[in-house]
């Protein structure tokens, strides 16, 4: 504050703290201490301008007519360097028009390189029009405003200090000036800042008045009832009447208005004087307290400056408290801003920097993935909270699924079918069932909406038919027999065998899409959890999409091949199980036929000699056609399980997993140097936004550190 008498012993703040308080300021942490703040309260005319002018020695304008009609908050900062800086303001209230509010915002009070009576008032005259109060009678504009003025003073000999100044309560409405509405208005507005308990409440009562009847010492109680931070000033004691000069001096010795921290009296100068222009303010202060009966009260409960004592000592000791708390927020910060940085990542400016980041995450995602293979799912937290990561696990549950599928609703109609009189060639046509009903979707899998488009579409299956697979196998047979005897043209097998294997492209299809669907959401989740950096995420996500298709896509072709090379071309095998598969079916085929001709020999069961010829009792093509039928199951079984393995190995394991050129291999740190420059600032270089926050975290981190220092 810039005072008329150099020293900061005459300050209204205790000069240690005011440098401990500088000090914070310099390594920007001052925001975190609120500055004390003083507020002057009173009834109207009471002297509360004065009083402020006393303190600050600026010109608040004082007008008998016209009172305060906002509050003016002064703010007083110290700062070592620069000159002594004045700025002011205005801060709309909430309630105020968006139009009105950006006007507001765009004052800015000029020439305020001293503030003296003259350039003070005529800003109050230009902020009074601003905040459309009322300036002559009639003119339909309310007296008051929520608005604030602010003045902000920096400088090197200011305090670090709040002042405000409210209008004066007042309990009559003056007809033509003030309204009811005014005076509720007001008193709202004054309590608002007392009850801030951050405030110390300068309570003005003139002392030639009967204090019992100021409503603010009420209000004063009501928001401070043990008194703490309310401090009393006796004003205009000079106006007291002869006489009663003792009833005010009882006040200031005695504790009766249960204000704690004291009564101080203040003379200003009255009205008269002030025109007069030659009384100083001073002078007629300290003349007063020469005389009777003032000369009695004590030093530090007379004048402007036993005022200034008492506020620094009051100020002190609320700083000192503030203080505890500041403390403890700025040891804790630093600690909570180093992991809000650690999650920022290295820096990533230069290229080498993008690359390195982009490596880093590449190879943690190779970690992930050996892991994920592994079933090592112990070693990382990962895998216990994202089911999708357990890709090992997934893929073998998969497999299964499909193995077991294609066994049981592969084949188009079932092999085990007993011949039927009522059965023909005509179920195969209606999709007649075999008993066991129900319905298989070929993926288990929900779709992911970005892969969607390349996958085989899903659908749904029914059993295998129950219809009498000889009588099928025979009409097959009988169109499109020629001059062969005893045997059949090979064709027929492949024929039979693409029809009998008609669904295994839906299962397949179904297999590769759930594959794919496992591997990508292992891929996007595995990503996002080793590049903790969302943006960066999303872009290299983008930049591998494409990439990722494309050998998704390598899958599903290895699926259609499959599916060629299994149906349609010629049947082949080199697997000796097809021979054991046929003596099998040959095996069954007689015990079965046999089974009513079995009785109980002394050595177990017997078959007699004469019953075998029944065998033989057969048509030539009836015995072609139990040959085929046979060939085609034993050949089917072994087919189908090379299938399942083919599919399980190289689509699967091959083009989605293991291989060269499974999307997995794709994330790898190689691709980070296949990158051009602009793709790797695109993906992997800050945004300004980033940039910002990592260097303002850096800042506080530095600041915060050397407040600490400071404070302890
Ligand atoms: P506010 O409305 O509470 O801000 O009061 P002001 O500071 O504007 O003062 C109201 C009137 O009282 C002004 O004319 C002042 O000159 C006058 N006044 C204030 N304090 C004193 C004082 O101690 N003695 C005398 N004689 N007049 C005073
Ligand atoms: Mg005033």
């Amino acid at each position: 504050m810039m005072l008329h008498c150099s020293g900061d012993d005459r300050g209204l703040s205790d000069p240690v703290l005011l440098e401990k308080i500088d000090r914070l300021f310099a390594c920007n942490v001052g925001n975190y201490v609120d500055l004390p703040q003083l507020v002057v309260v009173g009834d109207q005319s009471s002297g509360k301008s004065s009083v402020l002018e006393g303190l600050t020695r600026l010109a608040f304008p004082r007008d008998s007519g016209l009172c305060t009609r906002f509050a003016t908050q002064i703010i007083f900062r110290r700062r070592s360097i620069g000159e002594r800086r004045i700025m002011a303001s205005i801060l709309p209230c909430h309630s105020t028009e968006e139009v009105h509010v950006a006007e507001l915002h765009s004052w800015k009070g000029k020439d305020l390189q001293s503030l003296d009576v003259e350039s003070f008032s005529a800003m109050m005259a230009e902020v009074h029009t601003l905040m459309r109060v009322s300036q002559s009678e009639n003119d339909g504009l309310p007296t008051f405003s929520k608005h604030v003025l602010q003045v902000e003073i920096c400088g090197p000999q200011e305090d670090h200090l709040s002042v405000i100044d409210v209008p004066g309560i007042f309990s009559n409405a003056i007809p033509g000036k003030t309204t009811k509405e005014d005076k509720v208005l007001v008193r709202s507005m004054v309590q608002a800042y007392m009850k801030n308990p951050r405030s110390i409440i300068l309570m003005v009562v003139p002392a030639n008045v009967d204090i019992a009847t100021q409503e603010i010492v009420e209000m004063a109680h009501e928001v401070d009832p043990t008194g703490e931070r309310t401090l009393g000033v006796l004003t205009k004691p000079d106006l007291v009447d002869k006489g009663a000069e003792a009833k005010v001096i009882d006040i200031i010795k005695g504790d009766r208005m249960q204000v704690k921290l004291g009564w101080v009296v203040v003379r200003n100068l009255g009205q008269s004087e002030l025109q007069g222009g030659i009384t100083r303010r001073d002078a007629a202060e300290e003349e007063l307290q020469k005389h009777h009966p003032w000369n009695v009260i004590d030093c530090e409960d007379f004048g402007i400056d036993a005022l200034k004592i008492r506020i620094r000592v009051t100020v002190t000791a609320n700083a000192r408290q503030a203080f505890t708390s500041v403390k403890h927020e700025v040891s804790n910060s630093p600690k909570a801003r180093q992991i809000s940085l650690t999650s920022l990542g290295p820096p990533r400016k230069t290229m080498e920097q993008q690359m390195q980041y982009l490596v880093d995450i590449f190879s943690s995602f190779q970690n992930l993935t050996t892991q994920a293979l592994g079933g090592n799912y112990s070693l990382n937290d990962a895998f216990e909270d994202l089911g999708a990561l357990r890709l090992a696990t997934a893929v073998v549950t998969r497999n299964e699924k499909f193995s077991e599928d294609l066994d049981r609703w592969g084949h188009l109609f079932d092999f085990n079918n007993e011949p039927s009189s009522q059965s023909d060639a005509s179920d195969f046509v209606t999709g007649r069932q075999k008993s066991e009903k129900g319905i298989l979707c070929s993926r288990k899998y929900k779709d992911i909406p970005e892969i969607l488009d390349i996958l085989p579409e899903p659908s749904n299956m029914s059993p295998p038919l129950s219809h009498d697979l000889a009588s099928w196998i025979g009409d097959e047979y009988r169109q499109s027999r020629g001059f062969e005897m005893g045997t059949f043209n090979h064709l027929l097998l492949s024929g039979l065998m693409k029809k009998q294997s008609l669904k295994w492209t839906t299962l397949a299809n179904g297999y590769i899409g759930d594959a794919i669907t496992i591997i990508h959401s292992y891929i996007t989740n595995g990503l996002s959890q080793v590049c903790p950096d969302r943006r960066v995420y999303e872009k290299l996500l983008s930049f591998l999409m494409d990439k990722l298709l494309e050998r998704y896509q390598k899958a599903i072709d290895k699926v259609n091949h499959l599916l060629f090379v299994e149906r349609s071309m010629i049947p082949m095998t080199l697997n000796h199980y097809l021979n054991d598969n046929m003596e099998k079916c040959r095996q069954k085929r007689a015990t079965s036929i046999l089974a009513s001709k079995v009785i109980d020999g002394p050595n177990g069961k017997v078959v007699r000699l004469d019953d075998l010829k029944y065998q033989q009792n057969m048509s030539n093509v009836e015995h072609v056609v139990q040959n085929l039928q046979d060939i085609l199951q034993s050949y089917y079984k072994v087919a189908r399980k090379r299938f399942v393995d083919n599919i399980c190995m190289e689509a699967c394991g091959y083009h989605l997993i293991q291989g060269p050129i499974s999307p997995l291999e794709l994330l790898s740190p190689s691709l980070v140097g296949s990158m051009s420059m602009e793709q790797l600032d695109e993906i992997a270089g800050e945004n300004a936004i980033l940039k910002r926050r990592r260097e303002q975290l850096h800042k506080e981190i530095v600041d915060l550190s050397m407040a600490r220092k400071i404070l302890l």
